[in-house]
């Protein structure tokens, strides 16, 4: 994979730049700028060079319809605001309108798409859709690290129509330091996992275990475990197709699992108690004392560490102590010198909430794109620049 250092950007040259702006937003305005802010350096960079630059997204999930409220026109504003500098926006995608409008821009200007995902052919990974899209530009830079790991139109099959193609900073950048983790980390090296999309992560826990030296789970993702191991989870997250695979990795040895939980009838009620085995009419909402305890030490011993997944619901005061004491003691460890990478959209939130952002070595912009590239080392939207 090649970096946007690597080629050759003549003044006036079209470029194709997938982006990954899919922010959040709140009456037409644009409420987290992260995203944006993240791809600055490679915009910048190109800008010196003076390139015609497209810049292409997706925004949620409309399904290949128009839906007004997932329009990227908010981006514009905020877009220009950053670099101080006028944007233009084309409703249209694709077809003969942008072409002229392309033609008309001059050297060194912007073009923002609307949202990708308003075609159909987005998410099909469409090839008819893809070589339009090709007509648009002749250079092809990948700075959406976010959404490599879907096997999407802009990211996957259109990529594979040209010739001159690289990945933005932003991109270059993710890799390098999932890398670090994933090929030859300092040891010892272990991984954090929590959070609900369970039927997402614990397939990626295989690849995992042959890289990491122990793997510790707490979050939604526990009870499975619990259960497998005959404990009773009362009304807590369960996901029975996994079962078997659990007791295959507590086999393993490596397995670090939260041994106490923090218990309610609901998320509004006030009586919460700490348990290890819970009744039918509970739920288990955040990781207990000698839980935290455990992780900790753990936590102090390691030389890399990767955490996806909060401790517990982090968004209630009552359940929220798990995720912060652990991303403290992530903290704490990596002031001593560790190496820490944290990904996930929730995971990033409960790191804010802690005050302890800026103290990781590393935040990733993609969840489900970190996770896939731990497990396999590379990504469709990767394979597809090379
Ligand atoms: P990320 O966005 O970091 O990848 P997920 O989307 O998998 O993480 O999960 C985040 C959500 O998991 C949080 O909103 C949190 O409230 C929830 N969660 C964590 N622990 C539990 C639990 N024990 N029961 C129910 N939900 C939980
Ligand atoms: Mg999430």
């Amino acid at each position: 994979m090649k970096s946007i250092k690597d080629i050759e950007i003549k003044e006036g040259e079209k470029i194709f730049l997938r982006v990954d702006y899919n922010v959040p937003l709140k009456e037409g305005k644009v409420t987290d700028d992260t995203r944006i802010k993240r791809t600055i350096p490679t915009l910048e960079y190109l800008l010196e060079k003076k390139p015609v630059l497209i810049l292409c997204s997706h925004l949620g999930r409309p399904k290949g319809k128009v839906v007004l409220e997932l329009s990227l026109k908010p981006v514009v504003e905020r877009l220009s605001k950053i670099l101080n500098k006028e944007i233009y926006f084309s409703e249209e995608i694709i077809g003969e309108n942008v072409i002229k409008k392309i033609n008309s821009l001059k050297p060194g200007e912007i073009l923002l798409l609307e949202n990708i995902r308003f075609h159909p052919g987005e998410t099909k990974d469409d090839e008819k859709l893809a070589s339009e899209l090709r007509k648009l530009a002749n250079i092809y830079i990948n700075d959406a690290f976010g959404t490599c790991h879907r096997k999407h139109a802009s990211v996957h099959a259109l990529p594979k129509l040209f010739d001159k193609k690289a990945a933005g900073f932003l991109l270059f950048d993710e890799t390098k330091n999932l890398k670090k983790v994933r090929e030859n980390p300092e040891r010892p090296a272990i991984a954090i996992l929590g959070g609900a999309k369970i039927e997402d992560k614990i397939g990626i826990i295989e690849g995992l275990l042959e890289v990491m030296d122990k793997i510790l789970i707490g979050g939604g993702m526990m009870f499975t475990f619990w259960k497998a191991m005959g404990k009773n989870i009362g009304k807590s997250l369960l996901t029975e197709d996994f079962l078997n695979k659990a007791k295959q990795f507590l086999d393993t040895g490596k397995i670090i699992l939260a041994d106490d939980s923090l218990c309610a009838e609901s998320l509004e009620s006030s009586e919460i108690k700490k348990l290890t085995d819970i009744p039918e009419n509970m739920a288990g909402y955040d990781i207990g004392e000698s839980s935290i305890q455990k992780f900790k030490e753990e936590i102090f011993l390691a030389k890399t560490i990767f955490w996806n997944g909060p401790m517990g619901v982090f968004e209630k005061d009552n359940f929220k102590k798990g995720s912060m004491e652990i991303a403290k003691a992530i903290a704490e460890t990596t002031k001593k010198g560790a190496f820490s990478l944290a990904g996930g959209g929730e995971t990033i939130s409960s790191i804010k909430l802690a005050g302890v952002k800026e103290k990781f070595s590393y935040i990733s912009t993609g969840g489900g794109a970190s996770l896939e590239f731990m497990e396999k080392g590379t990504l469709p939207g990767i394979e597809a620049l090379k």
